[in-house]
């Protein structure tokens, strides 16, 4: 199940799968029209979330409303997804108010109806975030650990530290495909990860790099990212390539402004 919310010049797919009687993930509220008669059609007795993001729980209020199924999410967002959406205005329009929903703590291994999957905490984008890996299929389903590759943006309250950690630990396990909630099916997908993580690590080293040469967290962010995104003014700020240098000066106890 695939939508595409569009505004303003900036555009962004997202992506439910339905695998073995599995829902990963429930799309934006405001992608709930294209999105109903799948969920009306489809046959699944279980919904996973990988974290609490208003693009993977907007729809998860109507599945509660007219499936009899558990929704699980990690126990550490149950309480933030009963209550009504709480995020910047320019996020409501771009992908609706998540209405507020009932869910179930995820166990740490899962089964569906011919498959047992484990549930790998990979905080870093959000708080909650997991991935869910099939063991019998070897398939992987990242939520938003990856994304893409160059990473150029993030939220303020992203960790670049906690992601790199995320897609270490990920990569100790014995996977073969990735399945991204916003890429898609992401070819060679282990390796794409890999990329990912030495990009992250080669940003790091940069940054610090270029601290410990006298340079301040916004010149550094002129050198490494000079391009404006324009998310980046129609977000106030929310994204922003500056987050990346902060939270790698930040966690690594460096200066920020000086
Ligand atoms: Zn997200």
């Amino acid at each position: 199940m695939n939508g595409e919310v569009a505004f303003q010049g900036f555009s962004m797919s997202v992506y439910c799968y339905l695998i073995d009687g599995v829902l990963i993930d429930t799309g934006a509220q405001s992608l709930h029209k294209y999105f109903e008669a799948f969920i009306n059609a489809a046959n699944f007795d279980q919904v996973l979330i990988t974290h609490h993001h208003e693009d993977h729980t907007g729809c998860a209020a109507y599945i509660g409303k007219i499936k009899k199924v558990p929704i699980y999410i990690n126990e550490k967002s149950i309480d933030v997804c009963a209550n009504k959406a709480n995020y910047p205005f320019y996020r409501k329009v771009f992908w609706g108010s998540r209405k507020p929903f009932e869910a179930k703590p995820t166990p740490t291994i899962f089964h569906s109806r011919n498959a047992t999957w484990d549930v790998i905490d990979t905080p870093g984008h959000a708080f909650d975030h997991q991935s869910f890996l099939n063991r019998n299929t070897g398939q992987l389903f990242t939520g938003d650990l990856f994304v893409q590759v160059h990473t150029k943006l993030i939220l303020a309250d992203e960790s670049i530290n906690t992601i790199i950690n995320s897609l270490e630990k990920v990569l100790t396990f014995d996977f073969d495909e990735v399945i991204c909630q916003h890429a898609g099916f992401v070819k060679d997908g282990r390796n794409a990860l890999k990329q990912k993580l030495d990009y992250l690590n080669s940003v790091r080293q940069e940054v610090i790099s270029l601290n410990q040469e006298g340079f301040g967290a916004k010149e550094i962010c002129q050198k490494l990212f000079p391009k404006q995104y324009p998310i980046i003014k129609l977000s106030g700020g929310d994204w922003d390539s500056l987050h990346i240098v902060n939270s790698i000066l930040k966690e690594n106890n460096l200066p920020v402004n000086y």
